[in-house]
Protein backbone atom coordinates (compact mmCIF):
# COMPACT_ATOMS: atom_id res chain seq x y z
CA UNK A 1 0.00 0.00 0.00
CA UNK A 2 0.89 3.61 -1.01
CA UNK A 3 2.02 5.69 1.69
CA UNK A 4 -0.50 8.73 2.12
CA UNK A 5 0.99 11.78 0.47
CA UNK A 6 2.09 14.66 2.65
CA UNK A 7 -0.80 17.24 1.79
CA UNK A 8 -0.21 20.27 -0.05
CA UNK A 9 0.13 23.57 1.73
CA UNK A 10 -3.06 25.40 2.12
CA UNK A 11 -1.03 28.79 2.09
CA UNK A 12 1.76 30.24 0.76
CA UNK A 13 4.95 30.04 3.30
CA UNK A 14 5.39 32.91 5.12
CA UNK A 15 8.85 31.99 6.02
CA UNK A 16 9.98 32.73 2.25
CA UNK A 17 10.17 36.37 1.19
CA UNK A 18 9.33 36.73 -2.15
CA UNK A 19 9.28 39.78 -4.56
CA UNK A 20 7.72 40.59 -7.85
CA UNK A 21 8.96 42.52 -10.88
CA UNK A 22 7.68 42.51 -14.39
CA UNK A 23 10.04 42.40 -17.53
CA UNK A 24 9.07 44.26 -20.50
CA UNK A 25 11.10 43.85 -24.33
CA UNK A 26 8.70 44.84 -26.86
CA UNK A 27 9.38 44.98 -30.50
CA UNK A 28 7.54 48.89 -30.05
CA UNK A 29 10.68 49.77 -27.58
CA UNK A 30 13.25 49.72 -30.36
CA UNK A 31 14.36 53.18 -31.48
CA UNK A 32 16.64 54.29 -33.81
CA UNK A 33 18.88 57.21 -33.46
CA UNK A 34 22.17 58.45 -34.67
CA UNK A 35 24.82 59.88 -31.70
CA UNK A 36 28.39 59.54 -31.22
CA UNK A 37 30.13 59.60 -27.77
CA UNK A 38 33.79 60.27 -26.72
CA UNK A 39 35.67 58.17 -24.66
CA UNK A 40 39.40 57.65 -23.07
CA UNK A 41 39.56 61.59 -22.95
CA UNK A 42 39.65 63.18 -26.12
CA UNK A 43 38.33 60.32 -28.62
CA UNK A 44 35.37 61.24 -30.19
CA UNK A 45 33.47 58.85 -32.33
CA UNK A 46 32.42 59.35 -35.93
CA UNK A 47 28.12 60.19 -36.07
CA UNK A 48 26.62 56.97 -36.52
CA UNK A 49 23.16 55.07 -35.83
CA UNK A 50 22.06 52.38 -33.69
CA UNK A 51 18.56 50.50 -33.31
CA UNK A 52 18.55 50.57 -29.88
CA UNK A 53 16.27 48.28 -28.22
CA UNK A 54 14.94 48.77 -24.61
CA UNK A 55 13.94 46.11 -21.95
CA UNK A 56 12.64 46.97 -18.43
CA UNK A 57 11.84 45.41 -15.15
CA UNK A 58 9.52 47.04 -12.78
CA UNK A 59 9.84 45.62 -9.06
CA UNK A 60 6.96 46.21 -6.76
CA UNK A 61 4.65 44.95 -4.12
CA UNK A 62 1.39 43.33 -5.95
CA UNK A 63 -1.81 45.44 -6.01
CA UNK A 64 -4.90 44.20 -5.38
CA UNK A 65 -5.15 42.20 -8.72
CA UNK A 66 -1.79 40.47 -7.59
CA UNK A 67 -0.14 41.58 -10.36
CA UNK A 68 3.14 44.21 -9.94
CA UNK A 69 1.23 46.68 -12.66
CA UNK A 70 -0.63 46.40 -15.59
CA UNK A 71 1.40 45.07 -18.46
CA UNK A 72 -0.33 47.46 -21.05
CA UNK A 73 0.53 50.44 -18.65
CA UNK A 74 4.15 49.86 -18.35
CA UNK A 75 4.40 49.20 -22.25
CA UNK A 76 2.84 52.53 -22.96
CA UNK A 77 5.00 54.39 -20.72
CA UNK A 78 7.77 53.15 -21.94
CA UNK A 79 6.79 53.53 -25.67
CA UNK A 80 5.79 56.80 -24.81
CA UNK A 81 9.43 57.93 -23.81
CA UNK A 82 10.81 55.71 -26.74
CA UNK A 83 8.89 57.09 -28.98
CA UNK A 84 10.73 60.64 -28.07
CA UNK A 85 14.12 59.32 -29.20
CA UNK A 86 12.86 57.51 -32.32
CA UNK A 87 14.88 58.70 -35.43
CA UNK A 88 16.41 61.52 -33.75
CA UNK A 89 20.16 62.55 -33.09
CA UNK A 90 20.91 62.33 -29.51
CA UNK A 91 23.28 64.93 -28.28
CA UNK A 92 24.30 64.91 -24.34
CA UNK A 93 23.88 68.66 -22.75
CA UNK A 94 26.28 68.15 -19.74
CA UNK A 95 29.38 66.53 -21.57
CA UNK A 96 32.68 68.74 -20.05
CA UNK A 97 33.89 68.66 -24.00
CA UNK A 98 31.08 68.84 -26.33
CA UNK A 99 29.02 72.06 -26.70
CA UNK A 100 25.72 71.94 -27.41
CA UNK A 101 24.23 75.04 -28.60
CA UNK A 102 20.45 75.28 -29.41
CA UNK A 103 18.57 78.46 -31.04
CA UNK A 104 15.23 78.70 -32.96
CA UNK A 105 15.94 77.08 -35.33
CA UNK A 106 19.41 74.84 -35.61
CA UNK A 107 21.24 72.38 -32.96
CA UNK A 108 25.51 73.21 -32.97
CA UNK A 109 27.20 70.42 -31.54
CA UNK A 110 31.56 71.26 -31.49
CA UNK A 111 33.81 69.03 -29.91
CA UNK A 112 37.71 70.45 -30.34
CA UNK A 113 37.41 71.48 -34.30
CA UNK A 114 34.94 69.40 -35.13
CA UNK A 115 31.30 70.76 -35.58
CA UNK A 116 27.53 69.34 -36.83
CA UNK A 117 24.47 71.22 -37.37
CA UNK A 118 21.27 69.79 -36.89
CA UNK A 119 17.85 70.77 -37.06
CA UNK A 120 16.37 71.24 -34.29
CA UNK A 121 13.27 69.08 -34.66
CA UNK A 122 15.68 66.18 -35.38
CA UNK A 123 17.31 66.41 -32.08
CA UNK A 124 16.88 65.56 -28.65
CA UNK A 125 19.13 67.31 -26.10
CA UNK A 126 19.66 65.30 -23.28
CA UNK A 127 20.85 66.21 -19.82
CA UNK A 128 23.45 63.49 -19.17
CA UNK A 129 27.32 63.24 -20.23
CA UNK A 130 27.75 61.26 -22.41
CA UNK A 131 24.92 59.20 -24.66
CA UNK A 132 26.48 55.88 -23.64
CA UNK A 133 24.15 53.38 -23.48
CA UNK A 134 24.40 52.99 -19.80
CA UNK A 135 23.52 56.83 -19.30
CA UNK A 136 20.92 56.02 -21.73
CA UNK A 137 19.48 53.83 -19.63
CA UNK A 138 19.18 55.75 -16.65
CA UNK A 139 17.43 58.84 -18.56
CA UNK A 140 15.04 56.13 -19.51
CA UNK A 141 14.52 55.06 -16.13
CA UNK A 142 14.02 58.52 -14.21
CA UNK A 143 11.29 59.04 -16.98
CA UNK A 144 9.70 55.93 -16.04
CA UNK A 145 9.90 56.39 -12.78
CA UNK A 146 8.00 59.56 -12.99
CA UNK A 147 5.04 57.74 -15.07
CA UNK A 148 4.72 54.83 -12.39
CA UNK A 149 4.04 53.33 -9.52
CA UNK A 150 6.94 51.56 -8.68
CA UNK A 151 9.98 50.62 -5.63
CA UNK A 152 12.34 50.24 -8.79
CA UNK A 153 13.10 49.98 -12.28
CA UNK A 154 15.97 48.54 -14.25
CA UNK A 155 16.70 49.59 -17.64
CA UNK A 156 18.83 47.44 -20.15
CA UNK A 157 19.75 49.71 -23.48
CA UNK A 158 20.93 47.29 -26.20
CA UNK A 159 22.69 48.98 -28.69
CA UNK A 160 23.98 46.65 -30.71
CA UNK A 161 22.99 42.89 -30.93
CA UNK A 162 24.18 42.11 -27.20
CA UNK A 163 25.84 45.50 -25.78
CA UNK A 164 23.99 46.36 -23.27
CA UNK A 165 23.97 49.32 -20.79
CA UNK A 166 22.08 48.50 -17.78
CA UNK A 167 20.93 50.97 -15.16
CA UNK A 168 18.75 50.11 -12.06
CA UNK A 169 17.06 52.75 -9.73
CA UNK A 170 15.08 52.66 -6.64
CA UNK A 171 13.36 55.28 -4.70
CA UNK A 172 14.57 56.09 -1.65
CA UNK A 173 13.21 54.32 1.03
ZN1 LIG B 1 27.18 54.14 -30.88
Amino acid sequence: MNPSPDPLPTTPNPAIAASYRVRLAKEQFVFCAAHFITYAGDVCEPLHGHNYRVEVQVEGPLDENHYVLDFIAVRDAVQKITLGLDHRVLLPTLHPQIRVAADQREVTATFEDRRWVFPLSDCVLLPIANTTAELLARWIGERLLESIHACSVEVSVDECDGQVGVCRLSHPR
